[in-house]
């Protein structure tokens, strides 16, 4: 099965039982300002939940698209290092607003894993929240799965490498408690079960996460019972793919072996298992879809999310060898690949192409200049730090976003010294304060403050500003 059969049949499924097919909504939030992106498939409906907004629909299923990569769930370091995590993914959901409830959830997820998609059930592994005695009973009683394989997991306050069972959005908005699906990839790839200290291994994968929606989390921490309990379920399109495609990376699927062959076409390189090359093909489908979705490059909020993605690509590719642009040149496989099921995406490819050449250009002037200073306090560094002042001249005159020089840093084994690097930052504040020169917003904190000035999703106006920039 293709990447676009396995999307259709899911969303089959839950059409078949009821559920109402919505199109996948934007990256940007519309009217959340506290939310960076959209990170989930229960975003766009979270006032259903909330029960302020009503529909015609008790039950949806969707296939929605997804970027983590800053905010509360941040998936960019882990890119390029596991098998499963991108900064854009589809997440496939079923929904309940105040219509069926756990039992109803669990059953419909095991009937499509087991019986439509056919997976070994001994593979998998369930997880439950820790005081959820209602769905440990029903996955023990009423679907008879075996208790050796069933966890319980609390909410694991602060723990890197441990599971947590009660999922949210953000800090505020609907939460719950969630059950969820792991497959075990085989005893050849590291890791432990899920809820063991090396969980957080590639062996078993988490695949899907049912929440039970029950509470609205304030600001102050409370929780207050949602008007009626509800479902929210996420499912890694990819992840399944991987499974049902035979293979164990989501890197290995159809897509992405399409986006990572065209990148080692491009740019000559023969060995197509290469961390670069996965970096490259991840960043550039949440490179395209944020850029569909009206974001462009800028130096503050979203916008230098995407700039620091961007950055990160380029700086692989120049890795590799590329001479020039290659990025901007990569929109062409994407509307390939994923055209059929995005045709916005070839609607908008030379708008795309523009955004991101410009941004080619523009960091290419001082990427191989930055990289020369870095090479140069790299090889008399002596105590495998890099000094918090390089990382801010790279970032001040070089247009290095602070984590690709972590990531660099990570390549190499080395460290940095962030302290040293605040220092600098703060100095430069202080001198922009006295001089008054506000032309650089020096405040890259990546978490939207409600105060932002974006009002919304207003696609037509985005658009406007993108062919704007390009005319720039
Ligand atoms: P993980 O523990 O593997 O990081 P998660 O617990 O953060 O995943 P959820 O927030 O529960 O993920 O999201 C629901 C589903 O979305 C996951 O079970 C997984 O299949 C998929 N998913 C989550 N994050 C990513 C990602 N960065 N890339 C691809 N798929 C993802
Ligand atoms: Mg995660
Ligand atoms: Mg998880
Ligand atoms: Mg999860």
């Amino acid at each position: 099965m293709t990447t676009n059969d396995i999307r259709k049949a899911f969303l089959a499924f839950f059409e078949k039982n009821g559920h109402k097919v919505v199109e996948s909504a934007p990256l940007i939030p519309a009217n959340d300002p506290t939310l960076l992106f959209t990170n989930a498939g229960m975003v766009p409906f979270k006032d259903c939940f909330l029960g302020t907004d009503k529909r015609s629909y008790t039950r949806a299923t969707s296939s929605q698209r997804c970027v983590r990569a800053g905010g509360k769930h941040n998936d960019l370091e882990n890119v390029g290092y596991t098998a499963r995590h991108h900064t854009f993914f589809e997440m496939l959901g079923n929904f309940s607003f105040g219509d069926y409830s756990k039992k109803e959830a669990i059953g419909y997820c095991w009937e499509l894993l087991t019986d439509v998609f056919k997976l070994p059930k001994e593979k998998l592994w369930v997880t439950v929240y820790a005081e959820d005695d209602e769905a440990y009973d029903i996955w023990a009683k009423d679907i008879g799965f075996p208790e050796d394989r069933i966890s319980r997991i609390g909410d694991n306050k602060g723990e890197r490498y441990a599971s947590d069972n009660f999922w949210a959005m953000g800090d505020t908005g609907p939460c719950g408690p969630c059950s969820e699906v792991f497959y075990d990839h085989g005893e050849h790839i590291w890791g432990g079960p899920p809820g063991t200290p090396e969980e957080d291994g590639d062996r078993y994968i988490e695949i899907w996460n049912l929440v039970f929606m029950q509470y609205n989390r304030h600001k102050d921490g409370t929780m207050e019972p949602l008007p009626k309990p509800s479902v929210d379920t996420g499912m890694g399109l990819e992840r399944i793919s991987a499974i049902l495609q035979g293979v164990h990376s989501n890197y290995e699927i159809d897509t992405f072996q399409y986006l990572i062959k065209q990148t080692a076409d491009l740019l000559n390189v023969k060995d197509s298992d290469n961390k670069s090359l996965r970096v490259i093909a991840d960043h550039i489908r949440s490179c395209c879809f944020l850029i569909l979705d009206g974001i462009v490059p800028s130096n503050e909020g979203r916008g230098y999310v995407l700039r620091r993605i961007t950055r990160r690509a380029i700086r692989h590719g120049h890795q590799l060898g590329a001479k020039g642009n290659f990025f901007s040149k990569l929109v062409q496989a994407m509307v390939d690949i994923m055209g059929e099921a995005y045709p916005a995406l070839k609607e908008q490819q030379s708008i795309i192409e523009g955004v991101l050449a410009k941004e080619e250009d523009a960091f290419a002037k001082t990427l191989d200049k930055g990289m020369q200073i870095l090479e140069a306090d790299i090889s008399d560094i002596k105590n495998k730090t890099i000094s918090g002042e390089t990382v801010f001249k790279l970032y001040d005159t070089y247009g290095f976003p602070q984590d690709l020089t972590a990531d660099i840093a990570r390549e190499k084994g080395l460290e940095i010294d962030w302290d040293g690097f605040e220092k600098a930052m703060e100095e430069q504040r202080q001198r922009a304060r006295a001089s008054s020169n506000f032309g650089v917003d020096y405040n890259d904190s990546l978490t939207l403050e409600e105060k932002s000035e974006f009002t919304g999703y207003d696609y037509l106006s985005q658009q406007v500003k993108v062919v704007k920039l390009l005319k720039d």
